[in-house]
């Protein structure tokens, strides 16, 4: 084992699970280290803004694997360590412990932290952001005693923690500087069935606004937004975006723009230093442009191919990028690029929520986006790949048999 490189992978999230299980199960057989600040092994971040939030799934329960099954694949699991810096030269990692750990190819896959709002007040007591598991069990137990909850930002995290706090009975307000909560995902017209989903339920919306402070003594009690308006709340949680958790890398000769840059192969700037999930901001060989993508999908198939690369068998990373959000009794699902010059072709109807929205570019579907319709989304991921001219009026048919339609426009 000794004569094989040592692969060091900083960041315990998915994409560290999934990059160092998968170099395994590709037959690499040197020491390979998986090293995380949070005190706790990989775990499943995604049912915390929802069971978890609605007391529906403990936090114990959401663990990607078993300490035994690290240790049986032979993966060093480091969890409540920090690294601080990176001498790219010299292959040093710096830990906060005062330790120093060498590696021969590095993979950084440390994630991303909520962005936090400096307003007058965000730094009250009740006040919380949503990342990690002690985040959840803080905002899940305030949740218990608040009457009225503040959510800042009605993008994915904002959106399904509002939808939480409805659920279990408390009055939400929802407060986001643009037109519709998700409008940055979906586009105008599907942003507005989000606006009506959570309007159908009684939550508040405050759109076209924001929050310039927060007042209380001793504990967050009100809001007040630009409008002029103020809101009482004993609960605010801020969703505002992430930023990729580059710190330790910043002042060094990787190439960081929007995260750490990287190839198809997960690779960085630097030979044999590579990246995934959240962080990465990597190059798509077959669009031929760049995404960061800060969604579950992503952070495990971007993981495995990093760990492929790390094992030394690397293959180009090209999906469409997929994701999802459960709110309230709405299943969402988007596959897809981003773009923002799409039009917005509809199968089924947007008043009773449950459709399938096309976003079309040039005769080409470049994205889709399924309100309760699961099972329409793998075909329409198919038909994004398969870039290819259709009939929309066809497409949206609601006699249209999906499958069909794509198999058949797939093979030309
Ligand atoms: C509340 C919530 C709900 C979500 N729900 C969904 C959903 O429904 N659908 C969906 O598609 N996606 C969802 N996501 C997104 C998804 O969970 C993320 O895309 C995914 O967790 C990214 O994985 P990652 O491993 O790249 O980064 P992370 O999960 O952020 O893991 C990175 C790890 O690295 C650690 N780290 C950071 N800096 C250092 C350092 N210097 N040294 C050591 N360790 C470090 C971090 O603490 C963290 O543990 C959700 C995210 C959140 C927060």
């Amino acid at each position: 084992m000794t004569s094989q490189p040592h692969i060091l992978i900083l960041g315990a999230g998915l994409t560290g699970h999934s990059a160092a299980v998968t170099a395994r199960a590709a037959g690499f057989e040197g020491r390979l280290t998986l090293i995380g600040d949070e005190p706790r092994r990989p775990y499943d971040r995604t049912p915390l803004s929802k069971a978890v939030l609605q007391g529906r799934r403990d936090t114990s329960d959401l663990f990607f694997d078993t300490e035994a099954s690290y240790r049986e694949r032979g993966i060093t699991l480091r969890t409540g360590e920090r690294a601080t810096c990176v001498d790219f030269e010299q292959r040093r990692v710096a830990l906060d412990s005062g330790d120093t750990v060498h590696y021969d190819r590095l993979l950084i896959a440390t994630g991303a932290s909520p962005i936090r709002l400096r307003d007058p007040g965000f730094d009250l007591p009740g006040v919380h952001y949503m990342r990690q598991v002690p985040d959840a069990e803080a905002i899940r137990d305030d949740l218990a005693q608040a009457s009225h909850v503040l959510v800042v930002g009605a993008g994915f995290i904002g959106s399904e923690v509002a939808a939480s706090a409805r659920t279990l009975g408390k009055d939400v307000t929802l407060v986001d500087l643009l037109s519709a909560p998700m409008v940055a995902a979906f586009g105008k017209s599907v942003a507005e069935i989000c606006a009506e989903m959570h309007q159908r339920q009684g939550v508040d919306l405050r759109m076209n606004d924001r929050v310039v402070e927060l007042r209380g003594t001793g504990r967050v009690e009100e809001a007040v937004l630009a409008s002029g308006a103020r809101v009482p709340c004993d609960l605010v949680v801020v969703g505002v975006g992430v930023t990729p958790n580059v710190e330790p890398f910043a002042s060094s000769a990787l190439e960081i723009d929007n995260g750490i840059v990287v190839d198809e192969f997960c690779e960085s700037s630097i030979p044999g230093v590579f990246a995934a999930g959240d962080i990465a901001n990597w190059w798509h060989p077959e669009v031929e442009r760049r995404f960061r993508v800060e969604h579950f999908d992503n952070a495990g198939t971007q993981g495995a191919a990093a760990g492929m690369s790390l094992a030394g068998n690397p293959e180009p990373f090209a999906p469409v990028p997929y994701f999802w959000s459960d709110q309230y009794d709405t299943n969402i699902q988007f596959a897809g690029y981003p773009g923002t010059n799409y039009q917005t072709a509809i199968r089924g109807t947007l008043d009773d929520h449950e459709f399938t929205a096309f976003y079309v570019e040039d005769g080409k579907v470049r994205a889709a986006v399924t309100f309760n319709r699961p099972r329409e989304l793998r075909p329409c991921r198919r038909l994004v790949a398969a870039d290819v001219y259709v009939d929309i009026g066809v497409l949206c048919d609601p006699d249209t048999d999906l499958r069909k339609f794509v198999r058949e426009a797939a093979a030309g």
